[in-house]
């Protein structure tokens, strides 16, 4: 766990609000995916900031990792990955208690979901979590490029399919989090 790159990847979250589709168009419609999205919006792009601000502090360790010599803008190399995605497991469990009527709670739900499916989050048999690094990054990829096509084509059907099926917390992992 790093403090360091906890407190990175929330200024990443806060920059990465200010990123992605804000002005988008329907049909010739000029709109916004806060208009579309209703009520689903606000779990959308917290997920959104969390997941494009884990991909963009992946992006600056990875070009970090290919400059040699200088000074690097922020921790990078193997450790500090292994680091960046176990403190963010851990923190998704702060977020998940926040309960399911916060945004950011359920924006999470659907990330821990998420990850949990495509294995980069891993459930061990004795209760405990774990980050699969070989699986991680395409999972966070992957998610990213659904959370930014759905704002970007404002899909409030898709939207509500992708929170219906990964916005809940899954009996048998439930127990990890009652605390
Ligand atoms: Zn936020």
């Amino acid at each position: 766990m790093s403090f360091e790159l906890f407190f990175t990847h929330i200024v990443a979250h806060e920059l990465t609000h200010g990123l992605g589709p804000h002005q988008i168009k329907i049909n010739g419609r000029d709109t916004n995916p806060r208009l579309e999205l209703k009520e689903l919006y606000s779990a959308v792009e917290e997920a959104k900031a969390d997941v494009t601000g884990l991909f963009a502090l992946q992006y600056l360790i990875t070009q970090a990792d290919k400059t040699s010599g200088g000074p690097a803008p922020l921790a990078h190399g193997a450790d500090a990955e292994r680091q960046l995605y176990t403190t963010y497991l851990a923190s998704s469990f702060r977020t998940l208690r926040f309960g399911l009527q916060d945004a950011h709670a359920r924006g999470m739900a659907v990330q821990f979901n998420y990850f949990l499916d495509k294995g980069g989050f891993v459930a061990n048999a004795d209760g405990t979590f774990s980050v699969d690094l070989s699986k991680i990054k395409d999972a966070v990829a992957g998610l990213d490029r659904v959370l930014l096509t759905l704002e970007a084509t404002g899909d409030y059907a898709g939207t509500k399919k992708l929170m219906t099926e990964m916005m809940v917390l899954r009996p048998k992992y439930r127990k990890h989090w009652s605390g």
